[in-house]
């Protein structure tokens, strides 16, 4: 292996490359095919990184059911279009997603993708005021359907009036996420937030506007993200233009992605997550008599009983039953197949899951 090679390599490798994506890749059979990784979309056009080919275009045949289109950080097997790399490429096949944060666009039938292989999702909120609870249950249940781990951030923590209340309250809706408190001004907490991004891992932040996530991701760059690059990308015509690039790399080795899509994620497929969300809700609605109890005055209501008794809180019942009124409201919106499709999906990872747990059932998510 030549120096740039080698150099290449390790650039991959802190992009988040790895021995199974190699065997993907390799198992597609043809060498001209390189990997790279999507930082930016725009027009139609990619930029890429990890590969001498910087940008390129889908083939058309990625538009076929069955086929996935490519997002911001995704992996992605490129063949460069002529004999000189600078004339961009193909994107030939977009390589199996670890995760995949999606939007639902008012209106629309399907889904669109938002940023794949993001592995820790940071769900930030302000110290400013009294948290909104309903607000980070509905962000964790999208994180969790997407396949990536929820990390939940308390952020301008130096201007806390209740630090210790407020994160209390954050942990109590949480599950399995942890919960960190931290200051883009005063750096207090920007270690912990750096421990959750290994060199290799891709993180993400979202949460309302106004709450710092410019302030922390600059602050993760250690300097201001204007300075990480440009990218030149061609289009059809053979016109430039130069964009921000949404993937960007973190001295650590890790990855951020920060695409204006991420900041406005709305409930998309996000049942099963909502289900593990309010994990003791769904627990509890199994005790109830009847199967399909609603939990509005049937007889024998587990629900009902905890609610009485004061052990489970009537917020988050409530939030429960909004959050799947919504979910139900998309998936009748949405086309059979790809409702089947994505219940399939969610069946392997459960099974999955289930048999990790059993394995050790100390074994969380964090
Ligand atoms: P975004 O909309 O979530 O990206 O939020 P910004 O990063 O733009 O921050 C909004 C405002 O809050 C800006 O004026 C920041 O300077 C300020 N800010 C962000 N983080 C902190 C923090 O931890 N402490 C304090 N005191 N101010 C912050
Ligand atoms: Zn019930």
């Amino acid at each position: 292996m030549g120096d740039s090679e080698a150099a290449e390599s390790s650039l991959l490798t802190r992009l988040g490359w790895s021995a199974a994506r190699q065997t993907e890749l390799d198992a597609l059979g043809d060498g001209a095919l390189m990997p790279a990784r999507v930082v930016v979309e725009h027009r139609g056009a990619y930029g890429l990184a990890g590969c001498a080919v910087a940008s390129a275009r889908p083939a058309g045949r990625l538009r076929d059911a069955g086929e996935r289109w490519p997002a911001v950080g995704d992996w992605v097997a490129v063949a460069p279009t002529g004999k000189n790399v600078s004339g961009g490429g193909v994107i030939q096949h977009v390589l199996e997603r670890t995760s995949l944060l999606e939007r639902k666009r008012p209106g629309a039938v399907r889904a669109q993708a938002v940023a794949a292989n993001v592995d820790v999702v940071f769900v930030v909120t302000t110290a400013e005021k009294a948290p909104n609870l309903r607000r980070v249950e509905r962000t964790l249940a999208i994180v969790a359907a997407s396949g990536a781990r929820a990390v939940v951030v308390l952020n301008k923590i130096d201007l806390a009036r209740d630090p210790e209340g407020d994160l209390a309250a954050l942990a109590s809706v949480s599950g399995a996420a942890p919960c960190l408190a931290t200051s883009a001004a005063t750096a207090q907490g920007l270690e912990a937030l750096r421990a959750r991004l290994p060199s290799g891992a891709t993180g993400a932040l979202i949460g309302p506007s106004g709450t710092g996530k410019s302030s922390l991701i600059n602050a993760l760059l250690g300097g201001d993200r204007q300075a990480t690059g440009a990218v030149r990308l061609g289009d059809a015509k053979g016109r430039h233009t130069t964009t921000r690039r949404e993937l960007l790399e973190l001295p650590g080795g890790a990855c951020l992605i920060d695409t204006p899509g991420m900041r406005e994620l709305g409930l998309w497929e996000a049942g099963e997550g909502i289900d593990r969300t309010f994990a003791e809700l769904t627990e509890l609605a199994g005790a109830c008599r009847f199967r399909d109890c609603q939990h509005q005055g049937e007889p024998g209501c587990a629900v009902a009983a905890a609610l009485a008794n004061g052990t489970i809180d009537a917020d988050r019942v409530a939030s429960f039953a909004k959050l799947r009124r919504e979910d139900a409201f998309v998936e009748r919106q949405q086309d059979p197949r790809s409702a089947a499709a994505n219940k399939g999906r969610w069946k392997t990872i459960h099974k999955q899951q289930r048999a990790r747990r059993l394995v050790d059932p100390k074994l969380s998510d964090d």
